[in-house]
């Protein structure tokens, strides 16, 4: 069967990646998660306390950063790995989200990337979630899914997601961060945050999650088909 690159963009946490996830585990396709690798990049920068309006010192620190994937068994999940260090707990953290805009604004950083994000693309067979898939990482992308959801909703969800993980957040914290990163995101010079001419909206605010997992099942079975 033919395989297809789903691109997944939108707005900061209104359920991209897990909707990416299980719509990569039902069609057998690959999972990439490159709000990740950004935030890897600003856990590093973080930790050596990187100057950012220093190029040299970004793209010599770009120069020691390796990102992979590893999946681990027990969680199911794709688990970041930042040299050799699993960081998947670190950097989903208020700290990492609070810096990670800036950080992903940066020229360097972004072709760093891009770079590898579409080497992991080049065979197809790939769902990625971001801001710029489906503008410039995949611009061919067979399926292109823009996601939004109305703040509250969207806070409500991550405010959940970090109590899981046994951080407690207050409500008006993260829809700061939130519509902070939306702002940064899509007001950038490098690659901000649209939508494509050629994506297709999804709102999740009223959706069940099965819901819109098939969504976008339903749109990619329909592009397999045409490419077949
Ligand atoms: O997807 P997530 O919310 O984890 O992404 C964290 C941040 O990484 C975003 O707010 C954005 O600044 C940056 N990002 C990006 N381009 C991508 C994915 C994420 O700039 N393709």
């Amino acid at each position: 069967m033919s395989k297809i690159n789903i691109a997944i963009d939108g707005l900061s946490g209104c359920g991209k990646s897990s909707t990416a996830k299980a719509v990569a585990k039902s069609l057998y396709y690959k999972f990439i998660d490159t709000g990740a690798m950004y935030r890897a990049v600003t856990l590093y920068f973080i930790q050596h306390k990187i100057d950012l309006s220093n190029h040299e010192e970004v793209v010599e620190a770009l120069s020691n950063i390796q990102i992979d994937f590893e999946f681990n068994q027990e969680s199911q999940k794709n688990e970041t790995i930042l040299n050799q260090q699993n960081v998947e707990q670190e950097i989903r953290k208020m700290y990492v989200s609070e810096m990670v805009s800036p950080v992903s604004a940066i020229k360097e950083v972004r072709v760093a990337m891009v770079a590898q994000q579409q080497e992991m693309g080049r065979h197809k067979g790939v769902v990625m979630d971001g801001r710029d898939i489906g503008s410039v990482v995949f611009p061919d992308a067979e399926l292109k899914v823009f996601m939004t959801a109305s703040t509250a909703v969207r806070a409500k969800r991550r405010q959940e997601e970090l109590a899981e993980k046994g951080e407690t957040v207050a409500l008006d914290d993260i829809i700061e961060n939130l519509e902070s990163r939306d702002h940064q995101d899509s007001t950038r010079a490098e690659s901000p945050l649209i939508k494509v001419e050629d994506a297709i909206e999804i709102d999740t605010s009223d959706l069940r999650f099965d819901d819109q997992v098939q969504k976008v099942l339903n749109l990619a079975e329909s592009r397999i088909e045409k490419v077949e």
